[in-house]
């Protein structure tokens, strides 16, 4: 424990953002990293409690008090390894984590957490700027393949595990790029898209083999991956969207966010978008339906284009505003949260459904809104319209897809749809085909898929070998 008296004298203090009128000008990250001196003291606030409860918090069991530590007495680079020990990429959860792990904070009983996630971004960033994260090629090979279906967070840190344990990876993506929703549902500014770039270089250089642009299932049959590997690892990502079968679905203007958020992704990066209808929020009134993390991107996408409005509807009722920590902690709390996109300018309104939508000439001009009680059922007398030009359905994804590889390769589904393991064998229904991520938990998010993928690259690790040395 760094300073014994840290948390009594000194006040959290976090990283801020460029003001949202400059921000919304471009694609950009716009958090403003923290001074040296400032992180030193935000991580000298740790107590280093006897029961670390943030260690549970993140799902990654990062060892938050050490490096903490290592930090306020400047050790930065063995902060690092430490970092490195338990999360393969601390820059994507640095950036784009919710941080469970704070609300887990013993700090946040009475009083603000730790700046965990802003200490956790600044010790990553600051290896790659000195040059401290370096491949790290097995010693030897195994002479054992393994295929991996899927380039997401999931997919690329069970990789990185097997290539490092001296296994031959092969890991197959849809997309001309690597990166999942990391790559082409994130927006480029919550999380530039150079950070994966850069990991790639580096797996590459672990032994990684990528293979862009091959659709299992389509191009190239699961059958014969499962074939030609000793193991195959199923992390396709949860990709089946929610939809609101409605009278008007079917007019124009009204498109699932992930057929919007990619296009947006592609353009900053300068690619093709390939034969597809450019969806652009440009001088349109926008409303965005779908509550979460998905729909906040939609609203900071749609501002950037040059939205006239952007209106952002929740059928869930409005949540407290502050949270009762007796209650909760150290648990996620429900509390009302604004993200930076809805800081941006979106209207928000709650306990809200769509009846139908109305339209022109084939092309929606409005929502016919209603307003749900307790059980979500429609008030009546609580109708009202809402203007639309564009309508983005942000509500969540319900399974991953089965069409293609899961149905060819017949694996087992749970109950919802997803494909069925355990969370220590990560083995599915098939002999050598493993899953883990979003294709195994349903939707989740990028700390839980990397926690997946390292569990599941130690499981394939011990069914290879009869033993492991891979962390879980
Ligand atoms: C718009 C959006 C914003 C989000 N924001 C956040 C956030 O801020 N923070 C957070 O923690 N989480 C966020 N999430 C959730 C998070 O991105 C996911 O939980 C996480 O990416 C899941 O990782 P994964 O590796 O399991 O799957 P994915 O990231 O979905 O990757 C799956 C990959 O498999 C590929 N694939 C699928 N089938 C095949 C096939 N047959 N052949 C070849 N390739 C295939 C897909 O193309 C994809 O690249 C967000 C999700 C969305 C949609
Ligand atoms: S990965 Fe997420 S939960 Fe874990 S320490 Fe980082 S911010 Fe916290």
């Amino acid at each position: 424990m760094g300073k014994v008296t840290g948390f009594i004298e000194i006040e959290r203090h976090d990283r801020t953002y460029k003001p949202a009128s400059d921000r919304i000008r471009n694609f950009e990250e716009f958090v403003i990293p923290l001074e040296e001196r400032d992180l030193e003291r935000q991580a000298a606030r740790c107590m280093d409690c006897g029961i670390p409860f943030c260690h549970n918090g993140c799902p990654v069991n990062n060892q938050i008090p050490d490096w903490n530590d290592l930090v306020y007495n400047a050790d930065w680079e063995e902060a690092s390894r430490n970092l490195h020990s338990t999360n393969n990429f601390p820059e994507f959860t640095g950036r784009i984590c919710p941080a469970p792990c704070e609300a887990a904070c013993t700090l946040n009983i009475d009083d603000n957490p730790v700046t965990i996630k802003t200490i956790e971004c600044a010790i990553v960033d600051r290896a790659w700027e000195e040059g401290w994260i370096v491949p790290q090629p097995p010693a030897s090979k195994t002479g054992k393949k393994v295929a991996i279906v899927g380039s997401g967070p999931a997919g690329m840190a069970a990789a990185q595990q097997l290539a490092r344990a001296g296994h031959d990876v092969h890991l197959y993506e849809k997309h001309e790029t690597a990166g999942g929703l990391l790559r082409f549902g994130i927006p480029d500014f919550k999380m530039e898209k150079h950070h994966i770039d850069r990991r790639v270089v580096q797996m590459e250089a672990e032994g990684v083999t990528f293979h862009c642009g091959v659709h299992v299932g389509v191009d190239v049959q699961a059958a014969e991956l499962e074939a030609n590997h000793d193991a195959l690892l199923l992390t396709g990502g949860s990709e089946k969207p929610r939809d609101l079968d409605v009278e008007g679905r079917d007019l124009d203007g009204i498109h699932f966010a992930m057929d919007f958020l990619p296009q947006q992704n592609r353009r900053v990066a300068g690619s093709n978008l390939g034969d597809v209808e450019d969806i652009l929020a440009g001088q349109k009134h926008v409303v965005v339906i779908g509550g979460g993390d998905t729909g906040s991107d939609c609203i900071g996408t749609s501002i950037r284009q040059g939205a006239l409005s952007v209106t952002q509807l929740e059928i869930m009722p409005a949540p407290p505003e502050k949270e009762n920590k007796g209650l909760t902690w150290p648990h996620w709390p429900l509390k009302m949260r604004t993200s930076s996109s809805q800081a941006e300018g979106a209207e928000r309104d709650f306990s809200v459904t769509t009846m139908s939508f109305g339209g022109e000439n084939g092309h929606v001009t409005h929502l016919n809104c209603q307003r749900v009680d307790e059980k979500f059922q429609p008030v009546p007398g609580t109708e009202f319209e809402l203007k639309a030009d564009l309508v983005l359905l942000a509500m969540g994804f319900v399974h991953p897809v089965a069409e293609g590889m899961l149905n060819e390769l017949g694996v087992d589904l749970d109950e919802r749809g997803n494909v069925k393991a355990d969370t220590r064998e990560y083995r599915t229904s098939r002999e050598k085909v493993f899953t883990a991520g979003d294709m195994r938990r349903g939707q989740s998010l990028v700390v839980w898929a990397i926690r997946e993928g390292r569990q599941a690259a130690h499981a394939i690790d011990k069914f290879l070998m009869g033993s492991t040395e891979l962390p879980r």
